[in-house]
């Protein structure tokens, strides 16, 4: 098995003395669904940004797809992120105005790919998540339910290593929000791996490898 994340003593001390990651270890193999779940200021986002390479950690180290953050530059990071990590979050963060075509084609805009192979791999990438009848519409003709689709059609049309995300159901009725999980499900069974920070039991429930942390620490896992 390959590990796509790898933390060992990983620690995180912010400015001013709070202790929010105490020392994590925690692997995840390639094909894995895990939720990552606990109260609020339990460390969940600090570990996002610890295992989506936005912040390294102030002690231990952090391994994603085999590279150690600690020893790559900023722009190696960004490569990093860009090629092997995509990203959901609450606020499907997509652009207004823009088709749901455009939206996802830009995920690949780093990915050193031409313009109509970006747009050919998005229209793909969103028959997959159910919206081949939507790529024309922008995001205020779309619910709540398809712009995450879109936002998570977006994260993986590079064919990431790692989906990563966060309170994907946040602003989601119950019924779109059953839906994007069971979306992340298939995903998964296609072989992607997915973590999902959530503070929601159930969605942590629908996950087969739930991570409880509590007060900066891995407190059960299984
Ligand atoms: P969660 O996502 O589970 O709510 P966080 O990782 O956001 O938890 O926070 C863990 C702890 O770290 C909390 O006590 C929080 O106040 C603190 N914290 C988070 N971010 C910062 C920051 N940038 N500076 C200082 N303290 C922070």
């Amino acid at each position: 098995m390959t590990a796509v994340i790898e933390l060992a003593g990983a620690a995180k001390t912010y400015p001013g003395g709070v202790r929010a990651l105490r020392g994590v270890d925690l692997r995840v193999d390639q094909g894995e669904l895990v939720a990552i779940a606990g109260p609020s200021g339990s460390g969940k986002s600090t570990m996002l940004h610890l295992i989506g390479t936005l912040d390294r950690p102030s002690e231990g180290t952090v391994t994603i797809a085999g590279y150690d953050v600690a020893t790559l530059s900023d722009r190696e990071l960004s490569a990093l992120r860009a090629r092997r990590i995509g990203f959901v979050f609450q606020q499907f963060h997509l652009a207004d105005g823009v088709t749901a075509l455009d939206n996802v084609a830009d995920g690949l805009l780093y990915a050193g790919v031409g313009r109509r192979e970006r747009r050919e791999r998005a229209a793909d990438a969103l028959a997959r998540v159910g919206l081949g009848h939507r790529v024309g519409h922008r995001p205020n003709e779309l619910s709540g339910g398809e712009r995450q689709r879109v936002a998570v059609a977006r994260a993986v049309v590079g064919e990431p290593a790692l989906l990563l995300a966060d309170e994907p159901t946040g602003n989601l009725d119950s019924v779109s929000g059953t839906g994007v999980l069971t979306l992340l499900g298939e995903l998964n069974a296609a072989g992607t791996t997915v973590v999902i920070i959530t503070h929601d039991a159930d969605v942590a429930a629908a996950a087969p490898r739930r991570i409880r942390l509590r007060d900066g620490l891995v407190v059960s896992d299984g």
